[in-house]
């Protein structure tokens, strides 16, 4: 408890990052404009717009990245262009991961083996071989040599906040434990009541069986340093 209280303490001053959220252009409820003000108003310092895309809708990263300039020119809060690909053939994983990163996206997740879905069998191995992949997204079950794969490659596993994703969380959190990965708490957020503060992504982050430490990494530095490597911190 004490702990807790010195690390809550300790990170008052800091603000959330959210690397996966979703907007009007796949499935999420609300503009790219939108998701930025409500998450400006819950104390975020930044979010990465990962909007659903395979073959058929990549190109219209170009089109976020307009909206994505607008926000960070104009508000106090950091928008960075992603992209998720999601439910491709996993023999398409890579190169819609290449493209994306062509177009404009800094920040790209894959949809990982979430227990909530029925994703494709060999998405997460696919995603973790990628070179152009960022984040495996609710990996579900991932297995020890999928997580050894994605520590060699530098690609960062989710702890998710999303209903149904966040199945799999112990047992991410567990496998990272062993292999040495690094993790990232996001919310994947699709309508405004996915958004959540500080404070839950710190409970979210030890429910999935983290220490204070490791939750600090998850929620603070990994994040901080992902997109340190990107240039956009
Ligand atoms: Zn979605
Ligand atoms: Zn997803």
């Amino acid at each position: 408890m004490l702990i807790y209280i010195i690390f809550l303490n300790e990170v008052l001053e800091l603000k959330r990052i959210d690397l996966h959220m979703h907007s009007l252009f796949s499935d999420g409820e609300l503009l790219p404009s939108e998701l930025a003000r409500r998450a400006q108003t819950l104390d975020h310092e930044v979010i990465a717009i990962t909007d659903h895309v395979d073959y058929s809708n990549v190109n219209m990263i170009v089109q976020i990245q307009e909206a994505i300039d607008d926000i960070n020119e104009n508000w106090d809060i950091t928008a960075v262009l992603g992209a998720e690909v999601t439910h491709a053939p996993v023999e398409s994983i890579d190169d819609i991961a290449k493209k994306a990163k062509e177009l404009g996206a800094k920040i790209v997740v894959v949809h990982g083996e979430t227990l909530n879905e029925p994703v494709i069998e060999g998405t997460n191995l696919a995603a973790v071989k990628s070179k152009y992949v960022d984040i495996l997204g609710h990996p579900g079950l991932i297995t020890k040599e999928e997580a050894e794969l994605a520590l060699k490659n530098d690609i960062y596993l989710e702890i998710s906040a999303r209903k149904g994703h966040c199945l799999g969380n112990g047992h991410v959190a567990n496998i990272a434990g062993k292999v040495g990965n690094k993790l990232i708490v996001n919310t994947d957020t699709h309508s405004p009541d996915d958004l959540i503060t500080f404070e839950k992504s710190y409970q979210i982050a030890r429910g999935a069986g983290l220490s204070d430490e490791e939750s600090k990494k998850a929620i603070v530095d990994n994040p901080r340093e992902l997109l340190k490597t990107k240039g956009i911190l």
